[in-house]
């Protein structure tokens, strides 16, 4: 009997600093980063959503579309790590994870790292208007936000 090799690539990255993971379904939105844009899911019926689905949930449609919207937004909650759980994030700690709603992109909210010119003592009020900007790393962009 011959056990089948393991597709390294098929599987989640348990090690190392956290890397996104693109599903397939969410293409657009990694593509649309790496050209520094912000391309959301958002059906022909108007809604928009997130994270992105193969089935809209309000219209019940197949396949929504996707949308390019402002990337700001509105800070909905917030967290500041001092710990890490991982021994590559030891260099970075403390920074701030945070859930950014974008109003006009119907509310739906994402998650990134808001960035803050002193993370350990930074005052941080839920509500305060963010803008993100585009981080490019090693074969891949993330979205970042800072205080407007
Ligand atoms: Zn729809």
């Amino acid at each position: 009997m011959t056990v089948p090799e393991l597709d390294a690539t098929a599987l989640p990255q348990v090690f190392g600093r956290p890397v996104p993971l693109p599903s397939g379904v969410d293409a657009p939105f990694h593509t649309g980063l790496t050209e520094h844009r912000l391309v959301l899911q958002q059906c022909t019926c108007g809604a928009w959503q997130w994270p992105p689905e193969v089935i809209c949930h309000r219209c019940r449609g197949f396949d929504p579309g996707w949308a390019e919207t402002e990337p700001e937004g509105l800070l909905y909650t917030w967290t500041r790590v001092w710990h890490p759980a991982r021994e590559e994030l030891r260099a970075v700690v403390p920074y701030v994870v945070a859930v950014v709603e974008l109003p006009a992109a119907g509310g739906v909210r994402l998650v990134g790292n808001l960035l803050l010119d002193d993370v350990a003592t930074a005052e941080i009020r839920t509500g305060t208007p963010v803008r993100g900007l585009f981080a490019d790393q090693d074969g891949y962009t993330l979205l970042q936000w800072r205080p407007v």
